[in-house]
């Protein structure tokens, strides 16, 4: 039985350091717990993480792999250039190394971006008003959401610079008629932010289908923002719960540490 096995124990193949095997298995649980979570989208999206080092290098999922088959050995390392560092047995899509590189080449501290598709994200994407701020979750983003108009399937290096002045300083950024798309600093913080994000989207969904929403007051919105246990470092920032879901993961299946 998989899950019986002592995750920990699995050995780090010797061509990779210890920085990027850690870098490596944190970003393949990360896969697994989208996976989990019903954050796919057949083979595509992606979720990239930059490698610790003065080069900027990333490590993104191999094109045609769903997320349940992504482990830490077999994402790619690749280059802002494109190009594919050590051993690759898939390419990678080039819709997700623009925007990816894009926002690791120019955002200091996006260490991690996240991207999904789902359709509670999508639907708001296309939405003319975008984000409602009338629930719970959207009212921890006061401030956090940047928006980004569609300009077809992100392979053209051309769309970067205007991808750069829609986000701004926002860690949250809603791709219009599109999806969604989070950063932060390391897998937890992007995660609590597009986690916020998502569930925000879900419940503007669920509410649109009843009826009018009832908005949340600014005042509030900024209090629930300043409050949010999701950016605080006090209650985990992220860090937590992203350490709960790899737990989850690990009884699931820990073949991902491969
Ligand atoms: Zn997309």
């Amino acid at each position: 039985m998989t899950a019986s096995i002592d995750a920990h124990a699995l050995p780090r193949p010797e061509q990779f350091s210890a920085e990027e095997w850690s870098a490596r298995v944190q970003l393949a649980a990360a896969y697994r717990v989208f996976h989990h979570l019903g954050w796919t989208e057949l083979i595509y999206n992606h979720i990239s993480l930059r490698l610790p080092g003065p080069q900027t290098f990333f490590l993104i999922n191999p094109f045609g792999l769903h997320y349940s088959e992504v482990t830490a050995s077999n994402l790619l390392k690749i280059d802002l250039d494109g190009n594919i560092i050590g051993r690759a047995d898939y390419p990678f899509n080039p819709a997700g190394f623009t925007p990816h590189a894009t926002i690791h080449a120019n955002i200091p501290g996006a260490h991690c971006v996240m991207h999904t598709h789902t359709t509670a994200g999508m639907a708001v994407a296309c939405l003319e008003d975008g984000l409602s701020m009338s629930n719970f979750y959207s009212a921890q983003l006061y401030g956090k959401v940047a928006y980004h108009d569609f300009e077809g399937i992100t392979v053209y290096p051309d769309e970067g610079p205007r991808l750069l002045r829609s986000i701004g300083d926002k860690p949250a950024v809603i791709l219009r008629n599109h999806g969604l798309l989070a950063w932060g600093d390391g897998v937890p913080r992007a995660f609590a932010v597009l986690w916020l994000l998502q569930r925000a989207c879900e419940i503007q969904l669920a509410t649109l289908s009843m009826g009018k929403p009832r908005m949340v007051r600014e005042p509030i919105q900024r209090q629930c923002t300043a409050d949010s246990l999701q950016f605080n470092p006090k209650f985990g920032a992220g860090q937590d719960v992203f350490d709960a879901l790899t737990r989850q993961i690990d009884r699931i299946d820990p073949g991902y540490r491969r």
